[in-house]
C-alpha cells in the first residue's frame, strides 16, 4: 500500500500548517491511513448537506434569474482555486486552505446578505445572527453525519479559518477559536490568504455577473482604474474581440494582477517578520495583504460594486422581498413553533429562537420560498416568482 500523504514530506514553508503539529479535533479519531488530517477535512466539507444546499443559495443574483450567474457554490470553487494558487506560491498548505475556503460560506443564509441581515434583526434579542459564526456551528454542531459525535469534527486550524471574525462577547463563548479575539492574535497564514482570496474571487466575479445582468455597463468600470488598466490592454492586443470575451479577458487578468500583488507584498512581510512557525505567523501582524495602492483599488472597486450593483433598484427590490421571507418565516415559526417540522420543534425546546435562526439559515432561496408558501403566507413576493 501506498504510504499515506505526509504534508511534513511536501515542500512546505516553515511558517505552513502542518497536519502532524495540528492542534487536533474537538473528538479523539484514528488517523486515516490515506489522507492527511486537512485533506480529510476539505473531504468531509465537499460531502456534507450544507455544503450542496450552496448550490441553491445566493451569491448576488437569486437562483431563477439566470443559469450563468455564481451562486454560493460556484462563488466558493472560486475562492478555493484562488486561494490554492497563492498557498502555492508561498509554499503554504494547499489542503488547508482548500479546505478553508470551501467552508467559509456553510453558514450563510438564503438570498445571500440580505437574508443574513435579516434573521439578524430577527435575532437580535437572541444574540443576533452572524453568517461567519453559523459556518463555524453548521461544522461543529448543526451536521449530522458521524456516529459518535455532531458536526464534522474538524481540526483546529480548519475551525480558525473558518471563523474570520468575532465579536470579544461572543468570542468567550467560543473556547480555543475564540481565544485570538482576545488577545488581538492573528490566525495562520493559510485562513489569511482564504479571507483575501475571498474578496478577489468576489469583486472579480461580480464585475463580470454585474455586467452580464445589465444592470452595470463597461462605460462605468471604466472609471475603476484596476479594470480600466486591464481593458484597454486587452483592447490593444484584440481591437476587435467580442464585448463577452472582453469582459472575461479583463476579470482574469484583474484577478492576476491581484494575486501577483498579493503574493508579493505577502512575501515581503514574511521576509521582514521571519516567521519560524505558525505560532509565529499568530504573534505577528497581519503576514498576508495587498499593497497599498492595490488596497486603494479593490476599495474603489468594492465601493463602485457597493453603490451601483448590490444598491441598484432591481437587486434591492429583489433583496427588499427576501427580508420579507426570511422575517415573516421568523415570525411564523417563533409564534407557533408547531410549524417547524418536529426536529427543529424538539431543538426550539432548548434552544428556543436559535433553534428557528438554524433552520432558517439552512434553506435555500426555493427551499424558503416553498416554505413561507406552505405556511400559507406566500404569493405576494413578485420579484422572487421564477419568470
Ligand atoms: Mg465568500
Amino acid at each position: 500500500m501506498a504510504l499515506p500523504p505526509d504534508d511534513a514530506a511536501r515542500q512546505l514553508a516553515p511558517y505552513a500548517a502542518r497536519s502532524a503539529t495540528s492542534r487536533g479535533r474537538r473528538f479523539d479519531e484514528p488517523d486515516s491511513p490515506t489522507r492527511s488530517a486537512f485533506q480529510r477535512d476539505r473531504d468531509r466539507i465537499v460531502h456534507c448537506t450544507a455544503f450542496r444546499r450552496l448550490e441553491y443559495k445566493t451569491q448576488v443574483f437569486v437562483n431563477h434569474e439566470g443559469d450563468l450567474f455564481r451562486t454560493r457554490l460556484t462563488h466558493s470553487i472560486e475562492v478555493a482555486q484562488i486561494a490554492r494558487s497563492i498557498a502555492r506560491g508561498l509554499a503554504l498548505n494547499e489542503d488547508l486552505i482548500e479546505a478553508i475556503s470551501l467552508a467559509h460560506d456553510l453558514g450563510h443564509t438564503p438570498f445571500g446578505h440580505a437574508g443574513q441581515d435579516a434573521l439578524d434583526t430577527c435575532m437580535r434579542a437572541h444574540g443576533g445572527f452572524e453568517h461567519n459564526l453559523q459556518s463555524l456551528r453548521v461544522v461543529d454542531e448543526l451536521e449530522q453525519r458521524y456516529g459518535g459525535f455532531d458536526g464534522l469534527n474538524l481540526c483546529f486550524e480548519t475551525r480558525e479559518g473558518i471563523l474570520k471574525h468575532c465579536a470579544p462577547q461572543l468570542a468567550r463563548g467560543l473556547g480555543d477559536v475564540g481565544e485570538r479575539f482576545l488577545s488581538g492574535r492573528q490566525p495562520s497564514l493559510e485562513a489569511q490568504v482564504a479571507n483575501l482570496a475571498d474578496a478577489i474571487a468576489y469583486n472579480n466575479h461580480d464585475v463580470d455577473d454585474g455586467l452580464r445582468s445589465g444592470l452595470i455597463a463597461i462605460e462605468q468600470l471604466l472609471a475603476i482604474d484596476l479594470f480600466a488598466r486591464q481593458m484597454r490592454e486587452v483592447r490593444r492586443e484584440h481591437p476587435a474581440i467580442g464585448e463577452r470575451r472582453l469582459v472575461s479577458e479583463t476579470t482574469r487578468r484583474m484577478i492576476n494582477e491581484l494575486v501577483v500583488d498579493l503574493l508579493g507584498e505577502t512575501a515581503r512581510r514574511i521576509a521582514s517578520h521571519a516567521p519560524d512557525s505558525v505560532d509565529a505567523v499568530r504573534a505577528a501582524p497581519p503576514l498576508a495583504g495587498f499593497s497599498e495602492p492595490m488596497r486603494d483599488e479593490q476599495a474603489k472597486l468594492k465601493r463602485f460594486l457597493n453603490v451601483e450593483l448590490y444598491r441598484h433598484p432591481k437587486v434591492s427590490a429583489v433583496m427588499d422581498d427576501a427580508k420579507r421571507v426570511v422575517t415573516l418565516l421568523f415570525e411564523a415559526f417563533e409564534r407557533d413553533p408547531g410549524a417547524l417540522p418536529d426536529e427543529h420543534r424538539l431543538r426550539t425546546e432548548s434552544l428556543g429562537a436559535r433553534a428557528i435562526a438554524d433552520y432558517i439559515a439552512g434553506m435555500t432561496d426555493r427551499f424558503a420560498i416553498k416554505e413561507l408558501a406552505r405556511l400559507g403566507l406566500g404569493g405576494t413576493l413578485a420579484t422572487l416568482e421564477p419568470t
